[in-house]
């Protein structure tokens, strides 16, 4: 059954003040509504910067500790809830139930680790260089937070921004992806719920352009932290630096996983599928280039081919299913679109390259998982995000070759290097120019409480999750306190050594 899905600001479910709503269809069939939402504009972003702006004046002052209780309630909330947050998830947002359970436990996770914060959260206390002087830095609060979010990881994604924002004492505004608004809405009503005081948190449905943008551009909003592509990331940035706000970035990725000569070749082929088509390829670390070792290509990739094809594609709902349906017909749509050009570019299409159809897929966005062969790292479908599950082979002479191609495009999210030899891995870790790099081990998979984020286009230098995404969400303060009782002139007064 459809679901009316309201806006919540200031504490209060509300429309938007134009009374328009859009819908938000399950795309993997689209006969069914999940539900409609709020199609706000400017005029309730301003209500709700005004209610996170006023909260803002009386959560700051709240005990980081105290605040964090709210976060393990939250976490408690959404463990109980899981199921059918997940549920949820998969109808708005296509992928398997398997993930979208990973997706809420991510935010669960992200709510018991931001909660220790509260009571961590350290500052330092260090040596003034005058006598009778004290010294030390701590981290306060910025003010009201704009969190702008894309639908691939619809739960994980926002607790990631709010979790760690709220917990150092701000208030924020989240805009969610109007693909996945439901998800969203359910997580602001779980954190309204856990007793998150009216004006902490607030929701506002809407296009990137409606909503996100005089979310961005609001006077009163001192950080936009956002997560989508590189085109939009950098408009915000723009806008940010003109108005010199602060700024965080999670872009696009082009993830490439190496294979080399000496690797355990069934481990590197599951590792393979899983970054691959896991999400239907629409993860920022997505393994979206695979290079090769010329010594195994050819073992390889007859492997990963054999094995792609019994993946099964289907409704995320049911059980059997491996590859749910990408999120959107516009996504379906530039996939494809990237599937002709690789053809033109001269690459062999080594399997899938159209929408998967027949029975009950014909109701919904699904698409063959795809393979390239014989990709050289100039091809387009080897340097631009494609966002869906389409990788392409590329096979290299040497180690170092391999490098050099993994490094070849303007991102630097994930990595992966597939090898016994561990000077070769540790030589990978140091050389690969991105955020991520496993060993033995697919493009996807990080954990909450190690920094996220990556390098070149894919951001702007900060990072999630871990403790460094503290630096995002609140400012340093140094503090002296000069107990002389005289004015002491710091670089300029001489202290005597006695
Ligand atoms: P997108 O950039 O189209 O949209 C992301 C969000 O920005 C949405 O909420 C959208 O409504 C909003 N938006 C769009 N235009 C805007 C504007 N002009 N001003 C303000 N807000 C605007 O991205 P998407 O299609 O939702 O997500 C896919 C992209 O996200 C991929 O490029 C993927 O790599 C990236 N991503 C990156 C990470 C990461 O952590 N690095 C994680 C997930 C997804």
């Amino acid at each position: 059954m459809a679901e009316t899905f309201k806006n919540f600001i200031g504490g209060e479910w509300t429309d938007a003040a134009s009374g328009k709503r859009f819908e938000n269809r399950n795309p993997a069939n689209r006969d069914e509504l999940v539900g409609t939402h709020p199609d706000s504009d400017a005029g309730d972003i301003e209500r709700a910067v005004a209610a996170a702006a006023k909260a803002f004046r009386s959560w700051r002052l709240v005990p980081a500790p105290k605040r964090a209780e709210l976060l393990y309630r939250t976490g408690e909330l959404l463990a109980q809830h899981k199921e059918d947050l997940a549920q949820l998830m998969t109808r708005e947002m296509g992928k398997v139930l398997a993930e979208t359970r990973g997706d809420v436990q991510e935010g669960i996770d992200t709510a018991f680790y931001a909660a220790g914060e509260g009571r961590r959260m350290y500052g330092e206390t260090t040596n003034a260089e005058m006598p009778n002087k004290f010294a030390m830095s701590i981290r306060l609060p910025i003010g009201v937070c704009g969190l702008i979010t894309p639908w691939n990881f619809p739960m994980a994604i926002p607790t990631w921004k709010m979790f760690p924002a709220l917990v150092c004492g701000n208030a924020v505004v989240l805009k969610p992806a109007s693909d996945t608004p439901a998800t969203a809405a359910r997580l602001v009503g779980i954190l309204a719920e856990a007793g998150f005081p009216p004006g902490t948190v607030n929701l506002v449905t809407g296009g990137g352009g409606r909503v996100g943008t005089p979310l961005v551009e609001h006077s009163s909003v001192r950080l936009v932290s956002f997560t989508g592509s590189s085109e939009v990331g950098r408009a915000i940035a723009a806008t940010c630096g003109q108005k010199l706000k602060l700024c965080s970035l999670e872009l696009g990725g082009k993830n490439a996983q190496i294979v080399m000569d000496d690797a355990d070749l069934d481990l590197a082929v599951d590792g393979a599928l899983w970054g691959a088509f896991g999400t239907t390829g629409q993860r920022c670390t997505a393994t979206s280039r695979i290079i090769l070792h010329e010594a195994i290509a050819a073992t390889f990739t007859e492997r990963l081919v054999a094995r792609a094809r019994k993946l099964r594609v289907g409704d995320g709902l049911e059980p059997g299913s491996e590859v749910g349906p990408l999120v959107n017909e516009g996504q379906r749509e530039s996939v494809h679109g990237y599937v002709e050009i690789g053809k033109k570019e001269g690459a062999k299409l080594l399997m899938g390259g159209k929408p998967a159809t027949g029975g009950a897929l014909d109701r919904g966005w699904f698409y063959e998982p795809t393979v390239f062969g014989g990709v050289t790292p100039s091809m387009c479908i080897a340097q631009e995000e494609i966002f869906g599950p389409v990788v392409s082979l590329i096979t290299v002479k040497s180690f170092e070759e391999a490098i050099q191609v993994a490094n070849g495009t303007p991102y630097g999210l994930s990595s992966s290097i597939y090898t016994r030899d561990v000077n070769r891995a540790h030589v990978a870790i140091r050389d690969i120019e991105a955020g991520i790099t496993y060993v033995n081990g697919p493009t996807i998979g990080a954990e909450v409480h190690l920094p996220f984020g990556g390098v070149k286009d894919t951001g702007n230098g900060h990072r999630e999750s871990g403790k460094q995404v503290l630096d995002v969400f609140s400012e340093w303060k140094s503090v002296y306190v000069d107990y002389s009782g005289r004015l002491q002139k710091a670089q300029i007064d001489e202290v005597k050594i006695q």
